[in-house]
């Protein structure tokens, strides 16, 4: 059990470990290394590099930085989380890990996928939350959108309930094994249809699909789709802080990008400082 666990190994996650790290509290940094830096070859405009920097060195530096401080890394994507006495995220492997503290720096939420109907159906049998919403749809046909471990994951919590899941992966081949008892399908989606609410999806073929539910869970899980598995509040793709980055469920804090703003490498090193620096504050309150 660690005493604060990060999701999120960007700018942000890295720079809340180094603060929680220095303030002696047990950190475990969850993530694959990626997200928007590793796609950007100069960087010119962060503080203390007279020459450009490329955002793999940088990511490269603040890991090597936060390592050296103790920082103990989870090298997957996390899939899920969920809260009771403390804060267990699951992780791709199938591993879980505890800590009474949790804070997200996944970066920006990707978008939803466009498909007709998607919008009009939100709350209506479309989901973004199995373990939120899996209770409505007991006994009924579901559908999950996605083809890799997030959409494995959210296809495992409706099958406790649902009496048939199909995972809809769209054109994309599966990267996920999903087990014999969930049907997959890799055709592509035309539309959603129903009559108020969800009845089923066409694809482009012309065959069609009954389902009362359509999940979404397309790539990885982004920060708000596991904000919203605890009750966090979100605007848009925005996961709502304070100005000590505390969202409204106890214990869990957002930094960087995920908490919108500006999108920049110095605001999400900010955020995780200040996060990092509350969770300790709070830690040792506690403590
Ligand atoms: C093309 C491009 C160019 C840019 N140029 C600049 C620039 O010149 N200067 C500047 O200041 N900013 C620039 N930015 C913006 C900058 O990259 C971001 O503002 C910054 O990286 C945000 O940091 P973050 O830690 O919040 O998110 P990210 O850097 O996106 O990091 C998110 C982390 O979360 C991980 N993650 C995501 N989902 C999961 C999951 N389910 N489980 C576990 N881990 C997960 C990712 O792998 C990644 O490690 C640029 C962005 C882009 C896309």
């Amino acid at each position: 059990m660690a005493d604060v666990i990060i999701i999120g190994r960007g700018p942000a996650g890295l720079s809340a470990a180094i603060y929680t790290a220095r303030a002696g509290l047990e950190t475990l940094d969850a993530g694959p290394m990626g997200g928007a830096l590793m796609k950007t070859e100069r960087i010119e405009n962060y503080f203390g590099f007279p020459e450009p920097v490329s955002g793999k060195k940088l990511l490269e530096n603040g890991a090597a930085q936060a390592a050296r401080l103790g920082v103990k890394f989870a090298d997957e994507e996390a899939v899920g989380i969920s809260y009771g006495s403390g804060f267990s995220v699951s992780m791709a492997s199938g591993k879980t890990y505890e800590a009474p503290f949790l804070i997200l720096a996944t970066g920006t939420s990707r978008k939803a996928p466009q498909i007709v109907g998607l919008k009009e159906f939100e709350g209506r049998g479309v989901s973004y939350c199995a373990i939120c919403d899996a209770f409505f749809y007991r006994k009924k046909e579901v559908a999950v959108l996605g083809s890799g471990d997030y959409a494995l994951h959210e296809a495992q919590a409706l099958l406790q309930t649902a009496a048939k899941v199909t995972v809809l992966t769209n054109g994309e081949n599966p990267t996920a094994s999903f087990p014999p008892q969930i049907n997959v399908v890799t055709k592509k989606i035309g539309s959603l249809y129903g009559d108020g609410t969800l009845k089923g999806i066409k694809f482009q073929d012309g065959s069609e699909l009954p389902a009362a539910g359509a999940f979404v869970a397309v790539g990885v899980a982004g920060s708000t789709d596991l904000a919203r598995k605890v009750g966090v509040e979100t605007k848009g793709n925005v996961i709502v802080t304070d100005q000590n980055m505390r969202t409204n469920v106890p214990g869990l804090y957002a930094a960087g990008d995920c908490t919108g703003g500006l999108l920049q490498v110095s605001k999400a090193v900010c955020d995780g400082a200040v996060a990092g620096v509350s969770v300790s504050r709070e830690f040792h309150r506690k403590g």
